[in-house]
């Protein structure tokens, strides 16, 4: 089409009727929220594992915001229900004992539940203790599950 032509044909739209239109079809979709559909995020957690048996030197526990830190007579467990994987406990341990739960090593899986069952029945804790007089002794020792007491 020429351009005159086209210009002629635009002047000739009532141009306030396509406002209103304009208008009316903003109204209809901003009138009606929109919502995001609901994502299910499983939660993670981290875990405790075998080196922290008999050192229990509890660097850790002061930094976790929602204290699920809970400690047994010479081992620590993270409640996985309060665990928010903040990722701020990990480089905290001095003998690496802390992992998130996809990140456990080989051998170590089973502190997942072990960390659930002991964090019903131990007590939160939240400031940092003394370690035990011979935790330096134990912090290369492998195969400690033996010597967790409950
Ligand atoms: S810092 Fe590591 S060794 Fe010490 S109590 Fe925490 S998890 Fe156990
Ligand atoms: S990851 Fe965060 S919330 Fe979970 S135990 Fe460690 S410090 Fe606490």
């Amino acid at each position: 089409m020429p351009r005159r032509a086209c210009a002629d044909e635009f002047n000739a739209i009532d141009k306030p009727s396509v406002i209103e239109l304009n208008h009316s079809l903003i109204s209809s979709t901003t009138s009606h929220s929109v919502r995001a559909p609901e994502i299910e995020v499983p939660s993670m957690t981290f875990v405790v594992t075998e080196a922290c048996i008999k050192c229990k030197l509890t660097d850790c526990v002061e930094v976790c915001p929602v204290d699920c830190f809970h400690e047994g007579p010479n081992f620590l467990v993270i409640d996985p229900d309060e665990c928010i994987d903040c990722t701020l406990c990990e480089p905290e341990c001095p003998v690496e004992a802390i992992y998130s739960e996809d990140e456990l090593p080989a051998g170590q899986e089973q502190y997942l539940q072990l960390n659930e069952d002991l964090s019903r029945d131990w007590p939160v804790i939240t400031e940092m203790k003394d370690p035990p007089d011979d935790a330096d002794e134990w912090r290369e020792v492998k195969d400690k599950l033996q010597y967790l007491e409950r």
